[in-house]
């Protein structure tokens, strides 16, 4: 079953065309890899699978489930189950951590006409599932990210992945920033959460991450397209050879 459906999608920052014709599918229970070098577009394609605004979609769709996911704000897109983790994950003062899960869990059950969930069953399943990144249970009460180390931000996005249990999760940069300690623990985390109903687009700048989270299909974004397809050995030949001989490739024409 297909879950995400890029096709031919083109998109600009204030005029400038950033991604120029993407073409990618993924379908249930498959890991994708997104890599490429800085500057390729993957935060920008990202951000628009997120529907973050700023970026103007020249041409092109994008189909979530065969629903036009172009046609959804981004909390309609949240609740069908569209989890995005970013490269630089904001700070929310005042917000508790506790509060933030709590109601992003309770605006995906609203939608599955489910109950809000209730106060000491969140509590045991947000015990739970923090076991699973190993985070302290203080991270609960402080506000979201606020001083949070580039790793304890990385574990708590895995953790609000884990809470909302998405159909598609889509992770920036989740390696960035980690030392080899907090990598083994984000990647654990994510392999636990790999499933046959869920699909999972990583998108990274390194290879190393890919040693712990062997990925389906590995693309290669370079200049808004996508240059090259392959399984996990692309990621491996990149690791030797680097992103130069992308650009003398000629791109594929959509
Ligand atoms: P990557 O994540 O692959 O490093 P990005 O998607 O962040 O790449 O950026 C792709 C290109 O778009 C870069 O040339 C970058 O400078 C440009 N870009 C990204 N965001 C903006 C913005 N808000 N305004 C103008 N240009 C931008
Ligand atoms: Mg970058
Ligand atoms: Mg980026």
């Amino acid at each position: 079953m297909k879950i995400l459906e890029i096709k031919n999608l083109h998109a600009s920052i204030d005029g400038k065309e950033i991604l120029r014709g993407i073409d990618m599918t993924v379908n249930a229970g498959e890991v994708h890899a997104i890599m490429g070098p800085n500057g390729a577009g993957k935060s920008t394609l990202s951000n628009v699978l997120a529907g973050r605004e700023g970026y103007e979609i020249t041409q092109g769709e994008i189909f979530y489930k065969g629903e036009s996911l172009l046609d959804l704000e981004p909390e309609e897109r949240a609740q069908r189950g569209v989890f995005l983790a970013f490269q630089y994950p904001v700070e929310i003062p005042g917000v508790s951590n506790i509060y933030l899960l709590k109601a992003a869990l309770n605006a995906v059950r609203k939608y599955q006409g489910l109950e809000e969930v209730d106060a000491m069953d969140f509590l045991t399943l947000v015990r739970k599932k923090m076991e699973l990144v190993k985070m302290d249970e203080q991270f609960l009460h402080r506000s979201v990210n606020e001083g949070f180390s580039g790793g304890e931000k990385k574990r708590n996005e895995i953790l609000q992945m884990a809470v909302l249990e998405p159909t598609l999760a889509i992770l920036d940069e989740t390696d960035s920033g980690l030392d080899i300690d907090a990598l083994r623990i984000v990647s654990e985390g994510v392999n636990a959460l790999r499933a046959e109903d869920r699909s999972i687009v990583m998108i990274t700048h390194y290879q190393r991450l890919l040693d712990y989270i062997v990925p389906d299909v590995v693309h290669v974004l370079s200049e808004g397209r996508i240059v090259k397809s392959g399984d996990k050995d692309l990621a491996k030949e990149l690791e030797k050879s680097g992103y130069s001989w992308i650009k003398e490739q000629p791109a594929s024409e959509p």
